[in-house]
């Protein structure tokens, strides 16, 4: 623990420094010999795991510390994620369900297979714009090419460009601009990417007394549901065909 953690890496010299090192990395804290913090992710209390260091052996059968690291690593992936180009806004995780959704819609249409490819690149950051190149000095210009008035930010290039004019589609969504604008540094991941932060559709468990209404999408159809005392592990689907109507 007086190691820099600089050279921790170093100091490894089997399984049991290598297991020592990649808990600390995942900001766990060793409490005793044999036992350790978790760090705390916001929707779980802290506990202490104890194990002997003959687990060790069979490091793959330590259950318990691996059940308990797998949401640290995740935390921590999150956390990195919501770091990268236009992450903000997936701290707590992505919902990817309207993406597949997309996915699949678009293996039936005409040139679907590029828009889906398209759709990926963008999910995935690998989008550029004029600002992202001039920052390592890959361009010798931040302006964006194709109007060349402004900056080539994401929100430039995705809400406020005057070239988008060029294709009526965008007119569909101009009365959301103002609020793209508003929540490019705070939500750049769904403004810009398409990306639905994870908490944003997170249902809370009704209390046990409460019946829970509710809607998911399913396929192509919309289930509606009323969901009765428990049944949100064995939840009942009633479809409709949003005509209206009794
Ligand atoms: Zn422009």
């Amino acid at each position: 623990m007086d190691v820099p953690v600089q050279q921790r890496p170093r100091h490894v010299r089997g399984p049991v420094s290598s297991v020592i090192l990649y808990l600390l990395q995942a900001g766990w804290t060793p409490t005793s010999a044999t036992s350790w913090q978790a760090p705390g992710d916001g929707t779980k209390e802290t506990h202490a795991l104890e194990f002997q260091a003959g687990a060790f052996v069979g490091l793959d059968q330590a259950q318990p510390l691996l059940a308990e690291f797998e949401p640290t690593l995740a935390a921590q992936l999150r956390r990195e994620v919501a770091r990268e180009f236009c992450g903000a806004g997936l701290e707590q995780g992505t919902d990817l369900q309207s993406y597949r959704h997309y996915m699949v819609s678009f293996q039936g249409v005409h040139r679907g297979r590029q828009i889906s490819e398209l759709l990926v690149t963008i999910a995935t950051d690998g989008f550029w714009t004029q600002q992202r190149k001039f920052e390592p000095k890959l361009t010798d210009s931040d302006m964006c090419l194709r109007c060349g008035e402004e900056v080539g930010t994401s929100v430039h290039r995705c809400w406020l460009c005057p070239k988008n004019r060029d294709s009526p589609a965008y007119a569909l969504s101009d009365e959301l601009v103002p609020e793209a604008v508003a929540e490019q540094h705070t939500y750049p991941a769904f403004w810009m990417r398409g990306l639905i932060p994870a908490d944003w559709t997170k249902v809370q468990a009704p209390a046990a007394s409460e019946p829970f209404y509710g809607s998911q999408l399913v396929g192509d159809s919309v289930g509606l549901g009323c969901l009765g005392r428990g049944a949100l592990e064995s939840p009942i689907v009633i479809f409709g065909d949003a005509s209206g109507g009794p």
